[in-house]
């Protein structure tokens, strides 16, 4: 069956990097904690003419002709948002995680304005005020941490330092932080300093849906999130907040807007023009997919297999961040080790798990290489792996990190192997499309 007929006509050079690349994802185990697989609707939506309509504004208020059933969809977008995660008020225009995250700052702060958030070798994101960021350039970072000893968050340290500093936001959520968030904790602290909260759920949404994790909208002014990533939507963000705004009589006098209308003006016209639309169907068919039973199934057997691969690994020797994970997320950790954590990702890769490699708390290391790898287990779910076949990974892991010195003779055996069990599975977005079952080295 020919998958993209027109293009491999046209563009011969791109069909055949797009067709490798899904040989590469099928035959692999996708380990990276922010990927995940899309289904064949969301692609189809993706993929369709609504790449080809501009609709600069806000549903019904739009700057040009012929949007009425855009309208429609920006509309079931922003309604399944909300009834998802039980929202007052959604945007789903941010062209990213990113962008989303810009247009809280320009919603919430004014520049040179505190915030508190977590540095990205902590486990923060780019956008939680790092340095070489906009959010560390434009505006200041007061940084808290995990506690080094237990890798997880000490509540009385951050209250000190919120009290100490008093923000005007504290960011709450990571990229990489095994541990569940208790966001009332982070709540009250908000509330004795003044200070708006907002939690960054992008690694954690589907955990939050389906119930494993604690939820953020009851206690946060917004929160924001990506799409993708374990959501299993298109590539974009978005933003879910309360309509009010707990400081609207002290904090923006000026304006007379409500945290809504300065969410949606800070992401049109504050920093984008047209909005996305072929994303947002794709979104809106994404949160049509969350909202089925088997998406609940998805989100507790994301855990279940992190933990299962978590105990094997402990078993097995292993040392981890925090000392296991209630997520979907691992740290494996390799400060007592000889290879730093980006030797470890490469000797994986190489053998068909692909990571990446991740600070741990307390590192030694450098950033550009580290004592840690970072795996996640939403991937291999959204493939249909269970527990059982979590030994199999484990095993894996093991074999390769075992052998890192003579990686070059140990990988291709295990890469084959890896790819041989990947075609036992119907993998979303790609079944029945898979190009070949056998792996072909890159060259
Ligand atoms: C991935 C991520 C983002 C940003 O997403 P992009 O779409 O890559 O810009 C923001 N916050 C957190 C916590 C993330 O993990």
């Amino acid at each position: 069956m020919e998958r993209y007929p027109h293009l491999k006509q046209t563009d011969y050079e791109i069909y055949d990097l797009i067709r490798l690349q899904t040989l590469y994802e099928s035959t692999t185990l996708k380990m990276i904690a922010s990927e995940s697989y899309v289904s064949f609707s969301v692609l189809e939506a993706c993929g369709s003419i609504l790449t080809n309509k501009y609709a600069e504004g806000n549903v019904g208020a739009r700057y040009y002709e012929g949007n009425e059933l855009v309208d429609k969809i920006e509309t079931l977008a922003i309604d399944r948002a909300k009834q998802l995660f039980h929202a007052e008020h959604a945007n789903v225009q941010p062209y990213s995680g990113s962008p989303a995250n810009h247009a809280v700052y320009r919603a919430l702060l004014k520049t040179g304005d505190k915030l508190m958030g977590m540095p990205v070798p902590s486990g923060g994101h780019l956008t939680h005020g790092w340095k070489v960021n906009f959010s560390g350039l434009d505006y200041v970072q007061i940084p808290y941490s995990p506690d080094p000893e237990t890798g997880k968050f000490d509540m009385d340290q951050i209250r000190q330092t919120a009290k100490k500093e008093r923000p005007k936001m504290i960011w709450v959520g990571a990229t990489a932080y095994p541990h569940k968030i208790e966001y009332k904790d982070f709540a009250e602290i908000a509330e004795e300093i003044n200070a708006y909260l907002v939690a960054d759920i992008a690694h954690i949404n589907a955990l939050i849906i389906a119930g494993v994790h604690p939820d953020p909208v009851p206690y946060c002014d917004i929160v924001s999130s990506t799409s993708h990533k374990m959501l299993r939507g298109p590539r974009a963000g978005f933003l879910l907040s309360k309509v009010e705004d707990r400081f609207q009589s002290t904090y923006c006098p000026e304006h007379k807007l409500n945290l809504a209308q300065r969410i949606d003006r800070a992401v049109f016209p504050g920093l984008q023009g047209g909005p996305h639309l072929h994303i947002i169907a794709g979104m809106a068919t994404a949160f049509h997919e969350a909202m089925m039973p088997e998406f609940k199934n998805y989100g507790v057997q994301i855990v279940k297999n992190a933990k299962k691969l978590a105990e094997l690994l402990l078993a097995k020797g292993y040392r981890l961040a925090g000392g296991g994970t209630d997520t979907h997320l691992l740290i494996l950790d390799f400060r007592n080790e000889q290879f730093t954590g980006k030797e470890a990702a490469k000797a994986l890769a190489k053998s068909g798990i692909i990571a990446n490699f991740n600070m741990v708390p307390g590192d030694p290391r450098s950033p550009f290489v580290t004592s840690g790898v970072r795996l996640g287990t939403q991937s291999l779910t959204a493939m249909g792996m269970n527990e059982t076949d979590m030994e199999k990974v484990a095993d894996w892991i093991h074999r390769v990190c075992r052998n890192i010195t003579r990686i070059d003779e140990e990988s291709p055996n295990i890469r084959q192997e890896i790819a041989d069990f990947c075609s036992q599975f119907q993998i979303p977005g790609i079944y029945p499309y898979r190009p070949i079952t056998r792996h072909v080295p890159i060259k």
